[in-house]
């Protein structure tokens, strides 16, 4: 495994790479790292999938808002470099914020409907520093195919959209989200948790397995879904519990194959996403 931190370098690697192997095709996994099996079941599929396998750790500060967990998010960059190599990864990038950035940037936007609501609205502008990067970490890489978690949905929404609007040539593969054996989706943040904390996050998955079991006994009313998932979050501080087709557009009744129910939760500090996609 490489190791880059310069955008121009690694671009000149993954060039040279596709230039010695005919059609030969770059899979992509974006991290910002403190890897988990979910990053290594991304990590996996791409293995499976490319020739070339390129891994990304990267806390890009733009998708950050001021008084976020910029400073404090959970950085394991030896841990994650023996991960990606024990994973089969070919080349491992981990730039600076400055080699990434400019100080007068072109901005690109989220959607101002679909960017703005659910994790838009708890956190606006995220979703700009979100495809900002991507954007450019898509430039750099030029992979056929980049692999995304179906845990951060509106992310792999707006990026699969981002793609289709500006006529870009990647693949973008969702893959299924890795929860632990109790049922808490992982996530690099849940090590802020302490004990009673996650304790308190399994309610989380806990309310989307009730809506699963509801929809699948006939219960297809978002009304009469919400209620019953309420009573499971009620002693959280609840973001917001969501009901959206595939495309982010609200529903009021679940279409079968083309729903995903969304919750984000604060236990403590800290800010939980999940959803089922029924
Ligand atoms: P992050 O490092 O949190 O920015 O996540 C990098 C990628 O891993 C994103 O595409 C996430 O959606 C994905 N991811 C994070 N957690 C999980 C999980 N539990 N299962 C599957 N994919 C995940």
């Amino acid at each position: 495994m490489r190791v880059f931190d310069s955008p121009h370098q690694l671009k000149e690697a993954v060039n040279k790479a596709k230039k010695r192997q005919n059609e030969c095709s770059v899979g992509f996994v974006p991290t910002m790292g403190a890897l988990h099996q979910g990053h290594i079941e991304l990590i996996r599929k791409a293995r499976e999938q490319n020739d070339i396998v390129v891994v990304s750790i990267f806390v890009n500060p733009t998708q950050f808002l001021k008084n976020e967990d910029l400073e404090k998010y959970p950085n394991k960059m030896e841990a994650d470099k023996k991960i990606c190599e024990v994973s089969g990864v070919d080349f491992l990038f981990c730039p600076t914020a400055k080699e990434m950035y400019e100080k007068d940037e072109i901005r690109i936007h989220a959607p101002n409907i679909r960017g703005y609501i659910l994790e838009g609205t708890s956190r606006p502008g995220h979703f700009n520093g979100v495809l900002s990067v991507v954007m450019k970490l898509f430039h750099i890489v030029t992979p056929v195919n980049a692999y995304f978690g179906k845990k951060d949905a509106q992310q792999l929404f707006l990026i699969s959209l981002m793609v289709k609007q500006m006529f870009m040539d990647v693949n973008i593969i969702a893959v299924e989200t890795k929860r632990d054996s109790d049922g808490l989706a992982l996530s690099s943040r849940n090590s802020y948790l302490d004990q009673f904390e996650r304790k308190q996050a399994l309610k989380v998955s806990e309310s989307l397995r009730k809506a699963s079991n509801l929809v699948a006994s006939g219960t297809l009313y978002v009304s009469e879904i919400h209620k019953e998932m309420l009573l499971i979050l009620e002693p959280l501080e609840i973001a917001y519990i969501a009901f959206v087709d595939r495309e982010f557009h609200a529903l009021e009744k679940i279409e079968l194959k083309n729903s995903i129910i969304l919750v984000e939760v604060l236990v403590g500090t800290t800010r939980l996403l999940d959803n089922i996609w029924l």
